[in-house]
């Protein structure tokens, strides 16, 4: 994991004293959450701040997933670079002895990603297209799975492909639907058909429900909004499947 250390020694004293107050802050909410053993996961952003949130949440890792998987890390594989760095935090937890906690998401940030990529002249950071984020999505999933005796992982996706997937490989390995390691997740709003039917055949899931001041949640709910209307396919057949489930309960 050397490429994602930090030069904390280059920082100047109050940036220093920042860096220890976020650590300690961390280090707290990390502590509540395994003394009432209930998961952190910490979400992931724009490429530009993620390299110290990927050092401190590797950090909480090691300190609290010795026994099992308390602090998730989130990996972003519209990133080009990030199916490598799966690969990474998997060989260092198992250097370090720890459990690799691991939320896969495709990335919500694109747009602004190529756009300060373009505006600033460096490479974007982001897959030339679809096909290879989905590709690397699913390479994850099937990593994440191959050595889930020591990735506990969280599937956060409403395409209907990668899910299927992720069950469909638990099933080759004879893995039960409820294995502590696996656990799905869609954005509340979204996809119920999909989080409906994993609950049906008996797997672990959750709604994801934003909350905290209204400056912050309707940016979120924007950027929800948008990435709809980038993929107007799958919310158009999901407007489809409502309608027809309406017209069933109305008989
Ligand atoms: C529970 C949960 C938690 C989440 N947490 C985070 C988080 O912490 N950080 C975060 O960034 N996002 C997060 N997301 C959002 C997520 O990254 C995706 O934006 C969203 O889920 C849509 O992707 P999908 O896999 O559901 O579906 P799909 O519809 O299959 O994929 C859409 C995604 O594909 C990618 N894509 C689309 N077009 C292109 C293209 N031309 N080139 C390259 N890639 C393309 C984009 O990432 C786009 O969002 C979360 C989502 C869920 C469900």
């Amino acid at each position: 994991m050397k490429r994602y250390s930090l030069a904390v020694d280059s920082l100047k004293d109050e940036e220093k004293a920042e860096w220890h107050r976020v650590g300690q802050r961390m280090l707290k909410i990390c502590q509540a959450a395994s003394d009432k053993g209930v998961g952190v996961l910490i979400d992931a952003e724009e490429t530009w701040i993620q390299d110290p949130v990927d050092v401190l949440t590797i950090l909480m890792m090691e300190q609290f997933n010795r026994e099992r998987a308390i602090v998730y890390n989130t990996v972003q594989l519209y990133r080009h670079d990030r199916l490598a760095f799966l690969h990474d935090s998997l060989e260092a937890a198992g250097k370090r002895n720890f459990i690799l906690g691991a939320k896969l998401v495709r990335g919500a940030y694109m747009e602004k990603e190529r756009k300060r990529a373009g505006e600033l002249g460096y490479p974007s950071p982001i897959q030339p297209d679809k096909e290879a984020t989905d590709r690397d999505y699913n390479a994850g999933v099937a990593l994440c799975i191959e050595h889930i005796d020591r990735i506990a992982l969280i599937l956060a996706s409403h395409n209907e492909y990668s899910n299927l997937l992720a069950t469909q490989l638990l099933r080759q390995k004879s893995l039960p639907s409820d294995h502590l390691h696996i656990h799905f997740s869609q954005l509340y709003g979204m996809s119920d058909h999909i989080t409906f039917n994993l609950a049906k055949a008996g797997f672990s899931v959750s709604k994801y429900l934003p909350f905290g001041p209204i400056g912050d949640v309707v940016p979120y709910l924007m950027r929800r909004a948008q990435e709809n209307s980038s993929v107007a396919g799958q919310t158009g057949r999901e407007l489809g499947l409502i309608r027809k489930e309406l017209k069933r309960r109305k008989g």
